[in-house]
């Protein structure tokens, strides 16, 4: 099974540390990747180089996001060649949210434009990873609007897509056919968020429009405080979906690991998966 796994650049040192634990501790999964976000705005352009170069002294692929949104072409030309001077050859090619308060501004309006301008200005230096919506982008019209948004950044030049998270293994299936009727062939790698805390999960889940289904709901407000209820049944529930998925054939899984082992580990070894690295 091809595993990717998702960091984000801690904010302090101690962190920072703690990180480097969490990834040596998850190398024995054999990542094909891992990757690093990035805060729009540039808000942690230094945090995701540094976090990024850290994680090539563990992983041997690594993967920057790169969200474009109030960017203009000379800041993308530069990060990029940055990355290209450090090794990097895969990217996850993204919008962004600007934090509110920013103008709309800069270059690039939509992933799609990053995508192109990647293409134009990079060639095939870089292998591209896009966002894709199971449940729907949360700004987005309509759900087919939505669809013929994301096959136009598919077919402007990306590699493979990750999903944002989703409880509800339908909405997925729905979705890879939908896109691969409309044409295009890409991997889609469903994005798996491990439950481990649900006023957390509720804020996310909320802001990015995945759903979480009302059993769920209902169960995890109702172990209140009670963290080890809350991680014992959300791994069980995360484990019966990642089932589900592996036992589709979906082409790999892509885990959020907020900066934690244990959460994705339980659900790996829970299933025996065998990471293959690409
Ligand atoms: P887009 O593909 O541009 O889509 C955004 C919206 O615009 C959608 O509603 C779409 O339907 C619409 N749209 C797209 N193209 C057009 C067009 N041509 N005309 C009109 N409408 C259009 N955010 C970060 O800030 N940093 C990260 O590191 C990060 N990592 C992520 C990783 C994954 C796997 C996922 C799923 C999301 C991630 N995000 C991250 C969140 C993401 O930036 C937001 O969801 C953002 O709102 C949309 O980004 P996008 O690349 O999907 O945008």
């Amino acid at each position: 099974m091809q595993i990717s796994l998702e960091f984000f650049p801690p904010k302090t040192e101690s962190a920072q540390a703690s990180l480097a634990d969490t990834a040596r501790t998850l190398a024995r999964l054999h990542p094909q990747y891992v990757s690093v976000t990035y805060g729009a705005g540039g808000s942690t352009r230094e945090g995701t180089l540094s976090t990024v170069t850290q994680m090539q002294g563990i992983f041997q692929k690594v993967a920057p996001h790169v969200s474009c949104i109030g960017a203009s072409t000379e800041e993308m030309t530069s990060l990029l060649t940055d990355y290209q001077s450090k090794g990097i050859s895969r990217l996850v090619a993204l919008r962004g949210d600007l934090p509110s308060g920013y103008g709309q501004g800069g270059a690039f309006a939509h992933a799609e434009d990053l995508v192109c301008f990647i293409r134009q200005s990079f060639g095939q230096a870089f292998e591209i990873e896009v966002a894709a919506y199971p449940e729907i982008h949360p700004q987005a019209k309509t759900a087919q609007d939505d669809l013929r948004h994301f096959v136009n950044k598919v077919k402007a030049g990306a590699n493979g897509a990750i999903t944002q998270y989703f409880f509800n293994s339908d909405a997925y299936f729905r979705f890879v056919d939908e896109a691969y009727q409309q044409g295009i062939d890409i991997p889609i790698t469903p994005g798996i968020m491990p439950i481990t805390n649900y006023s957390q999960l509720a804020r996310f889940s909320d802001a990015c429009g995945a759903d979480i289904p009302r059993w769920i709901r209902q169960r995890l407000a109702g172990f209140g405080d009670d963290v080890a209820s809350i991680r014992a049944f959300g791994q069980e529930v995360i484990t019966d979906l990642v089932d589900q998925l592996v036992t589709a054939g979906v082409p790999g899984l892509h885990f959020y690991t907020m900066n934690r082992a244990e959460p994705t580990l339980a659900i790996v070894d829970a299933l025996g998966l065998k990471g293959q690295p690409g």
